[in-house]
């Protein structure tokens, strides 16, 4: 009866420790994962789409990740990367060519490469 008591003992003891260890490893692992997820950039760079000519946008040659629009040359940021931004550009900077077809941005982007020489 003796021998068993302290054999619980024993274990009461060494699980206590055991758990005591465990909880202090688990909070100071979520410590460090939390302070990754706030190091870690949030904002995720949207990329130019082929499609977004026919916005009359191209992308920028400074800076592939930023928009730039065919008919007054803003360059808009790279937030502003995505149909609705761009449609909205069209829509209100340049309402007379909205209505375009995609051939009318294909056309100028053309002449823009050619005249750039890049292309
Ligand atoms: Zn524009």
């Amino acid at each position: 009866m003796l021998i068993v008591v302290r054999l619980s003992n024993t274990m009461e003891k060494f699980l206590k420790r055991k758990l005591t260890v465990l909880h202090e490893t688990d909070e100071s692992s979520d410590d460090s994962d939390s302070l990754k997820q706030k190091k870690k950039p949030t904002a995720k760079q949207r990329k130019y789409v082929d499609d977004y000519v026919k916005y009359g946008f191209v992308e920028s040659a400074s800076d592939p990740h930023r928009p730039q629009c065919l008919i007054c040359n803003k360059i808009l940021s790279n937030e502003a990367l995505k149909p609705t931004k761009l449609d909205r550009h069209l829509k209100k900077q340049h309402p007379d060519l909205a209505g375009k077809q995609n051939i009318f941005f294909q056309r100028k982007k053309g002449r823009i490469f050619e005249a750039n020489g890049s292309f």
